[in-house]
């Protein structure tokens, strides 16, 4: 397994980058805009290819580098499904599983820290974010946050957890660097012994300023993929009245599989992940080069829109891309299989 912590001083920030071996794909976990050249570096030095970058929650302490990443390494980006944050690409829910090469991450929805605040279990180890910091939390009075919410996804989500597993927080102010979740069920001095309400009245007491970027990285980290669409001509984005009105297309879902096993697929559609696109694209033998119009699809429209800016940049002529993704169609009650 490779496992790599990085740390922004000016936000005391930590980024987590994950693959099983060299050569294999990466995740990565809160990265800094600032720090972007680290991760490729990194990511180059042991030839890895970053495929998911994820985001804890917004931000209010630092601009996120999940867009640049996208931009750079075509990287899927997720956040929670609460995330006030219209275009990224997968939006999480509790339980859901990601599978990036052998890794397997599990999504625990977190909140209180702020309403769209996630943790992620893999293996033996929990990236808490801001929900649990080392011997310390995150602060509960921005961003919808709630003191009574965070106690309860700190003691029961969180320490539901094999007391082994190893706690790797979003930020660290003291100069702490690893624990479990045992040593903090024990020690950790806003959460042990405490009662609820105990827990509310510390979290109302502190009366922390706001982080000083947060007029400048929230806006950015709720809009950070605008660059999305440079290449797309108006013709080429399809709603899906007009999608339903082709003859033939050939219809690409961009979506992960357990996301189409969850919510079905448009029929006749071919699944092709998003992060296995670059491989079909450059392969003159796929269906998708065949000649036939080509529509991808996905969740919301965020990865299909991606979709076409590689298919685009790949010199795929008939590519086109459906907004408002699954998500549009079956609302507007049409039919999956
Ligand atoms: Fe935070």
């Amino acid at each position: 397994m490779i496992f790599k912590q990085f740390f922004d001083q000016t936000s005391s920030t930590f980024t987590y980058l994950l693959a099983t071996s060299r050569g294999a794909e990466a995740l990565i976990i809160d990265p800094v805009l600032d720090r972007v050249h680290e991760y490729l570096q990194f990511l180059g030095e042991n030839n890895l290819r970053l495929v998911v970058a994820l985001d804890t929650h917004v931000h209010a302490d630092h601009k996120t580098g999940l867009g640049k990443l996208r931009k750079l390494t075509r990287c899927m980006t997720c956040m929670s499904s609460n995330a006030a944050v219209s275009t990224i690409s997968r939006r999480l829910r509790d339980g859901d599983i990601i599978s990036v090469g052998e890794i397997e991450i599990k999504v625990l929805d977190t909140p209180g820290h702020t309403d769209d605040s996630l943790c992620f279990y893999i293996d033996d180890m929990v990236f808490t974010g801001d929900t649990l910091f080392i011997r310390g939390n995150g602060r509960s009075d921005f961003q919808n946050g709630n003191a009574g919410e965070l106690f309860d996804s700190i003691t029961q989500k969180l320490f539901t957890l094999p007391g082994e597993t190893v706690v790797w927080p979003g930020h660290d102010y003291k100069g702490e660097h690893i624990s479990t979740i045992k040593k903090e069920k024990k020690h950790n001095p806003r959460v042990s012994g405490k009662s609820r309400n105990e827990f509310i009245e510390i979290m109302d007491d502190l009366d922390l300023p706001n982080p000083q970027l947060m007029d400048v990285a929230v806006p950015y980290n709720q809009g950070f993929s605008d660059n999305l669409g440079a290449l797309m001509g108006e013709a080429m984005v399809l709603n899906c009245e007009q999608v339903e009105s082709l003859d033939d297309p050939l219809l690409i879902d961009l979506r992960d599989q357990d996301e189409a096993d969850h919510s079905g697929v448009i029929k006749g559609s071919i699944l092709i992940p998003l992060r296995d696109l670059d491989s079909a694209l450059e392969d003159p033998k796929h269906i998708i080069n065949q000649g036939r119009d080509v529509v991808f699809y996905c969740a919301h429209g965020e990865r299909s829109a991606l979709g076409l800016e590689f298919a685009l940049e790949n010199g795929l002529k008939n590519a086109k891309h459906m907004v408002g993704g699954i998500h549009a169609w079956i609302d507007e009650g049409r039919d999956v299989s």
